[in-house]
Formats: C-alpha cells, structure tokens, sequence
C-alpha cells in the first residue's frame, strides 16, 4: 500500500450515514442545527454539518428589528430604540417602539453556535466544500469536491447559495453594499438613534442609501448600499460615495476604519417552492431573502422555529407551506417599480416613511402586516405609478 493510502483511510467509527445533514453553516443553517439541537427532542439523532469555510471571520451584520427577545437574543451587541429616515426633502426621527432595531455581529453568532455544537456528542462537522446535493431513494445525500458522498436519513438541509440565472428572472436587482466600521471623535455619534436610510447620496447608479448604526458615541458601522441590476466593478465606486457621505453629511473628518465588510444579496421575485423531496432549502437558498429589501435574518428565524414545530409535531418539513401568498405579489410590485425608476426608489421610501407609522412600514416590510394595513400603506404611495407597476406584476 502506498503511503498516502493511509490518510485516506476511514478509522472504523467514521460514518457515511447521519439522520441529519446540513449542507451550509451560515445563518440558516446554524438558526435550524441550534434550535434541533436545544430543543433536546433529535438527542437520539446523528447530525452532519457541512461548510467549506471555517466561519473565524466576521464577515457580515446583521440588523433587523424585533418585537421581543429572538432567539439569539444575548448576541445582540447593540439596540437602538429610535432611528431617522433622510432623504432630500424629508427627515423624520422615529420613536420605534414596540420594536428595537437590533445588531448581531456575524463572528459572535458563529462562534457561540459552533462552541454550543462541538459540545454535542451526535454532530460531526466537516470543513470541506461540497459540490452536489442529491435526492437518493427514500433520503437524501451529498457529494463534497473531493468524491465522498454522505447519505441523510431523514432530512437534508441545504442552504448553499446558488447563482441566479438572471436571465430567467422578470424582475432581478442586486442589493449590494459596503460598510465600514469607523471609529471617531467621543460625542459624534447617538447610541441610542441609528439610520434606517439615508437618500442624501447621488442616485445615479440605482436606488442608493447609506445606513448608519452607532455602536457608541465614537464608533459606528456606515454602509454604502445600492439597489440595481448590475454590481459596481471597482472598490472605489464604493468607496468614495462612502467617503463623500462620512464628510460631507456625517460632517466628520478625522476617522480610523477598524473593519470592512462587503456583499451582494439577491432581490428577486423569483418564487421558491419546497419540492416534496428530502432536500429542504434554507435561508436564501429557500426563498427567505425578501424579494423587494433583502432583509433575510428574521425571515430565516421565523423559518427556522415553524421547521422546528414542523418536526417536533412529527410533520414531514417540507411540507411546511411557504409563506408568501399576497406578500410575494407586493414584492412583484415593489420590484416592478423599482424597474421602471418611477418615480424614484427615494421618493417610494420618503412617502412610506412620511406617511405611514414606523411599526406599520415594519409590519409590512416584515409580511405581518392585516389587509387593513397594506391598503393603508398603498394608498400612501403614489397612485400612478403603483397602478401601472401592479398592472405588469399581474400579467407579465
Ligand atoms: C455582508 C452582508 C450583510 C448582510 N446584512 C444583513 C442584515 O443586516 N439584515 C438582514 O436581514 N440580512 C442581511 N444580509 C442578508 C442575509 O441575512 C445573509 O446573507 C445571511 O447570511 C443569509 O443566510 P444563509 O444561511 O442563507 O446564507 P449564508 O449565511 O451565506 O450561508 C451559506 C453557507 O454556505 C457555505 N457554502 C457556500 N458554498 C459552499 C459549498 N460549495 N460547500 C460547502 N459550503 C458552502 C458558505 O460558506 C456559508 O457558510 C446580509 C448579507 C451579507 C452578505
């Protein structure tokens, strides 16, 4: 036997068969594996997480509002119980309760699920990339880059991003951004007050907003982000916006950059449907990222606890219904304005905000809204337009 033969021989406990695999270990997949894990109903279950990254570095935030404590509740680093909304004729500080807008950083959330899970004796947790996902018989399995295949028992939960076909999409725009985390002069910032978005940025390239989330009164996270169908080509398309914004609206001139991030998600009004199959798609894989905002983080926890019911009920998960129904048709129209740049992304936003309770725009935005509400909000908005944009999200 040739040496190298060795280490690729499997010790004799190794196994090929788990009754869980989770292929992705981002925020989808950690929000399910930690719920299974804690609710102590799979203890006798064998579970296999899958990435190809080791998840040590913190490449995103997330914000998101919420009523009450979630679920990863004591990972929020920062809370803010009021926000402003800018645009060029409009600026208005909004009280937020019942909700607190909230921040978690992406290094805590996967560093407390990975210590939570390397403490459990029934998950084994491969660091490989894996190249296909594949119904087999009565389950599920995976195939990694290197050949190996995994089989699943039960249930495989694949929240692998895909690439969209833009082309098959009606309605397609990326949001993409970038954020810097700056630290300043003590006095500079509110802790208390974030900003939702600001418009005061040239619109020149899509609909564009900076967001800024203070995490004292000398730190905060400032992101550059852009709604439009292609992504910019240089850094510095992001950078000198980012740059022009922190002079000339935040009025500061003195700042250290102590962390960047940066990302693209899909905004789309593509519509997810859960095969009845062994695969069940999670996060943005599974249709969680809304269609017209990219907000995904509390779409994958609501996900996440009706999957859990699901099971814990004994239910077969996947077929969970999808909840979307009249919301995916709003997003069809949201997207289907946002398409015909009229009138423009920031005035949509300003008559939203101007016209509308905060915790209704949440409510909406978060597709919890009553029907009552929704057609408040519409009548907000400008008549015209929305007419035309409903029009085509019907028939084309
Ligand atoms: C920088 C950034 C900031 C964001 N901020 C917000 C926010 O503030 N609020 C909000 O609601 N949403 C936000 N989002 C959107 C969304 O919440 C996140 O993208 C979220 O992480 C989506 O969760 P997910 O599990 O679907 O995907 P991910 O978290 O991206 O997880 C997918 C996992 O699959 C793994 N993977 C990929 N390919 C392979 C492969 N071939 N083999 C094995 N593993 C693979 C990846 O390493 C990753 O761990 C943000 C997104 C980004 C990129």
């Amino acid at each position: 036997m040739r040496a190298d033969h060795l280490y690729n021989y499997a010790p004799y406990h190794y196994s090929y068969e788990y009754d869980y695999i989770f292929t992705g270990a981002g925020a989808a997949g950690l929000s399910l594996i930690m719920r299974m894990l804690k609710s102590g109903a799979f203890d006798q279950h064998t579970f296999l997480l899958v990435d190809a990254d080791w998840k040590r570095k913190n490449d995103r935030t997330w914000c998101f509002w919420e009523e009450s404590a979630g679920f990863f509740d004591d990972l929020v680093c920062q809370r803010w119980n009021h926000c402003w909304f800018h645009s060029e004729e409009f600026s208005k500080k909004f009280d937020l309760s019942p909700y607190q807008y909230k921040m978690i950083r992406g290094i805590d959330f996967y560093q407390y699920c990975f210590d939570y899970i390397k403490s459990r004796q029934n998950v084994r947790i491969l660091h490989e990339p894996v190249e296909q996902v594949f119904n087999f018989r009565l389950s599920a399995g995976l195939t990694l880059a290197n050949g190996s295949k995994y089989y699943a028992n039960c249930k495989l939960f694949n929240s692998i991003p895909f690439t969209p076909q833009t082309q098959h999409h009606k309605r397609f725009f990326w949001q993409h951004f970038k954020g810097w985390v700056i630290e300043t002069a003590p006095g500079s910032f509110d802790a208390d007050t974030c900003t939702l978005m600001d418009f005061r940025v040239p619109q020149t390239v899509g609909s564009s907003f900076v967001y800024t989330m203070p995490l004292s009164d000398s730190r905060a996270l400032v992101e550059y982000t852009i709604f439009s169908e292609e992504v910019l080509a240089a850094e510095e398309d992001y950078d000198l916006p980012l740059q022009n914004y922190i002079r000339e609206v935040l009025k500061i001139g003195q700042y250290k950059v102590l962390e960047r991030e940066k990302g693209k998600i899909p905004m789309s009004d593509f519509k997810f449907r859960q095969q009845k199959s062994n695969i069940i798609e999670l996060g943005t894989a599974g249709g969680q990222t809304k269609g017209s905002t990219g907000y995904t983080f509390s779409f994958i926890q609501r996900h996440s606890d009706a999957l859990l019911a699901q099971m814990k009920k004994e239910k077969d998960p996947s077929r969970l219904r999808q909840t979307g129904g009249r919301f995916h048709f709003y997003d069809r129209v949201m997207l289907a304005v946002m398409q015909q740049q009229w009138p423009p992304g920031a005035e949509v936003y300003r008559q939203l905000f101007a016209r509308n309770p905060v915790d209704r725009v949440f409510r909406f935005l978060d597709n919890q809204s009553s029907f009552g509400e929704e057609l408040k909000i519409f009548a907000s908005l400008p008549k015209l337009p929305f007419l035309k944009a409903s029009i085509s999200a019907t028939f084309a």
